[in-house]
C-alpha cells in the first residue's frame, strides 16, 4: 500500500500527492495548508493484539511504517531504536521505568496520568522533537543537504528542538527567545548547551517580537532559499505523527483486549497533541472520549461548545500560569476541520481565508457542526484558581506533583469523563519546570531530575539582539551551515 500526503487547501482537480520525505523538511504546503495522509491507514483489533508485548521503539517502528513508506525497514528500525533509548527518557520520577518511554501511573481505578515528560527537557515536546532530530539527519545526509532550522520560542518548544538537533550533522539551529522574559530554569536550559550546531537568540523585546522576525526572515523567500531556512513547527506532519504512538501504546498498556474503549484529556494549546488522539481514533484505535483542556486562552473550548472558531488578537490572549498554552489561534486544528468538514480544501479554504483577514467562522447550524458528536470529543476549560487547587488535591491525595499544565488537563479530565470509561490525563510536563506556581499551590519546591539540579549555574551562550530583523538575518548570515 502506498502512503502519499495531500494539503487541506488543495482544490484543484488533480491534487497534489507527496511522499513523507518530500513533506519531512517542508512546513507548510504551498497554498498554506497542512498536509495529511490521503487517507488514515487503519489499525485492526488483532494487529493491536499483536502489539501488545513491544517495546516503545518497535511499536513506534511499526506504526511509522504506516505512514512512510520511503524510507527502507531497516533503516527507520534503527531511527526508532535510536530515538526511543531508556538513556533518552531517564528523567522521571521512577529512573527504573525509563524503558517503558511513556509509563501510565495508575492514581485509584479508572483515572491514571500518562508520563510524556521524561525526556530531556521534561516536556512532551521531547516526544515528537527526538524523532524528528533522527530523521531530519538522515534525510538531509541521505539528499546530501543541509538545514538552518529557525524558531521562536517561549519556553518550552525551544529548549525541546535544541536539544533534539544538538549535535546533528548538517543542521544548525537558531533559536529566538524574548530577552529577560523566560525563567531562569528555562534559559539554563537552552543557553547551557554549548554544541557548537546551537544558536541562542535573546531578542531584546516579547515572543511576539522573536515571532514577528521568524515570520518575516521566512517571507523573504531569496533569504529562504539561499541559507536553506526550515522550521520544526507543530504544524509538521511527522510530529504528529510520532505523537500517535503514545496514544497507542498508553491504550496497550490500559487495557488488556482491544475492545475496551478508553479516554485521554489533553491540555491543548496548538491543537498538535490532540490532534494525534484524533488521527489514532481515526484509524481505528479505541478511543472512547478525546477531552480538550484549555487555560483561560480557551478559543478551542469555544469551538467545541458552540462551534464558533474566533481566534483572539495577541491583546486578546492572557499570559497565565501554564504558559504553554496561552495561544491565540491552534494552528493544527486545520486538520480536525478538514476531516470534519468530509475532507473538502474547497471549505478549508473559504474558512480559512475569513480566517486570514483576522475574522472567525461559524458552524452551529451547519452539517459538519452536527456530526461533530461523532469525533468524540468533550472540552472544558481550567483557570489559575482551578490549577491551585488541582495541584493540591493530587497532592493531597495520591501524593504525586503536577505541572499546571497537566493540572489543567486533569481538572477538565474530572468534569468531562463518562462513568466507566477509564482516563489517562497526558502529563505534559514535569512540575519542576513551572516551579513557581507548584510553589504557590502546596508551599514546596518539586523535585528536579539530577540532570538538571545547578543548571542555572553552568556557563551560557547567549547572542543579544535588538528585535530586528536585519540584525538577525546577519547573524544567521555569519553562522549558517553551508
Ligand atoms: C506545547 C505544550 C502544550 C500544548 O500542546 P499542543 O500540542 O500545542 O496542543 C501543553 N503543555 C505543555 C507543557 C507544552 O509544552
Amino acid at each position: 500500500m502506498t502512503m502519499r500526503y495531500i494539503s487541506t487547501r488543495d482544490a484543484s482537480s488533480k491534487p497534489s500527492k507527496k511522499t513523507f520525505t518530500e513533506i519531512l523538511l517542508g512546513g507548510l504546503a504551498p497554498d498554506g495548508g497542512l498536509y495529511l495522509p490521503e487517507s488514515y491507514p487503519r489499525l485492526s483489533p488483532d494487529e493491536l493484539n499483536r502489539w501488545r508485548s513491544l517495546s516503545y521503539a518497535d511499536l513506534a517502528f511499526e506504526l511509522l511504517s504506516k505512514f512512510i513508506d520511503d524510507i527502507p525497514a531497516e533503516d527507520l528500525r534503527a531511527l526508532t531504536r535510536k530515538t526511543y533509548t531508556s538513556a533518552v527518557y531517564c528523567n522521571g520520577r521512577d529512573p527504573d521505568r525509563a524503558a517503558e518511554i511513556t509509563p501510565v501511573r495508575w492514581l485509584e481505578p479508572g483515572l491514571g496520568l500518562l508520563e510524556l515528560s521524561n525526556g530531556p527537557t521534561l516536556a512532551f515536546k521531547d516526544m515528537a522533537m527526538q524523532l524528528l532530530g533522527h530523521l531530519f539527519e538522515y534525510a538531509l545526509a541521505k539528499r546530501g543537504e543541509t538545514l538552518n532550522i529557525l524558531g521562536a520560542t517561549s519556553g518550552d518548544t525551544g529548549p525541546a528542538a535544541e536539544y533534539a538537533m544538538r549535535g546533528k550533522r548538517g543542521i544548525r539551529v537558531f533559536m529566538l527567545s524574548p530577552y529577560g522574559r523566560m525563567s531562569a530554569f528555562q534559559r539554563a536550559q537552552m543557553y547551557s548547551l554549548q554544541d557548537n550546531n546551537i544558536f541562542n537568540i535573546a531578542v531584546r523585546g516579547m515572543f511576539d517580537d522573536a515571532q514577528d522576525i521568524v515570520k518575516a526572515v521566512s517571507n523573504d523567500c531569496a533569504f529562504k532559499s539561499r541559507h536553506r531556512i526550515g522550521a520544526v513547527n507543530s504544524i509538521n506532519w511527522a510530529r504528529v505523527a510520532a505523537q500517535v504512538i503514545y496514544y497507542v501504546k498508553a491504550y496497550l498498556a490500559a487495557t488488556r483486549s482491544s475492545d475496551e474503549q478508553i479516554a485521554f484529556a489533553v491540555p491543548s494549546g496548538n491543537f498538535g497533541n490532540i490532534c494525534a488522539g484524533h488521527v489514532a481514533r481515526m484509524m481505528g484505535l479505541p478511543i472512547g472520549q478525546l477531552i480538550l483542556a484549555t487555560n483561560e486562552n480557551d478559543v478551542l473550548d469555544e469551538f467545541f461548545r458552540t462551534g464558533i472558531y474566533r481566534p483572539r488578537g495577541t491583546s486578546e490572549t492572557f499570559t497565565t500560569s501554564s504558559p504553554s498554552m496561552d495561544i491565540s489561534k491552534a494552528s493544527n486544528f486545520e486538520r480536525f476541520v478538514f476531516d470534519l468538514a468530509g475532507r473538502d480544501p474547497a471549505v478549508i479554504c473559504r474558512l480559512w481565508a475569513e480566517i486570514n483577514r483576522g475574522g472567525s467562522f461559524d458552524l452551529s447550524g451547519t452539517p459538519y457542526f452536527a456530526r461533530l458528536p461523532r469525533f468524540a470529543f468533550a472540552s472544558g476549560r481550567s483557570l489559575h484558581a482551578d490549577r491551585l487547587s488541582t495541584i493540591r488535591h493530587v497532592y493531597e491525595k495520591y501524593g504525586l506533583m503536577i505541572d499546571t499544565h497537566t493540572a489543567d488537563g486533569f481538572k477538565v479530565a474530572l468534569e468531562r469523563r463518562t462513568p466507566e470509561m477509564p482516563v489517562l490525563t497526558l502529563e505534559t510536563a514535569l512540575p519542576a519546570k513551572f516551579e513557581e506556581t507548584v510553589v504557590e499551590a502546596i508551599g514546596k519546591l518539586p523535585e528536579r531530575p539530577r540532570a538538571m539540579r545547578g543548571i542555572e549555574r553552568l556557563p551560557q551562550r547567549v547572542e543579544v539582539l535588538d528585535a530586528d530583523v536585519q540584525a538577525v538575518k546577519c547573524f544567521i548570515e555569519r553562522h549558517a551551515v553551508d
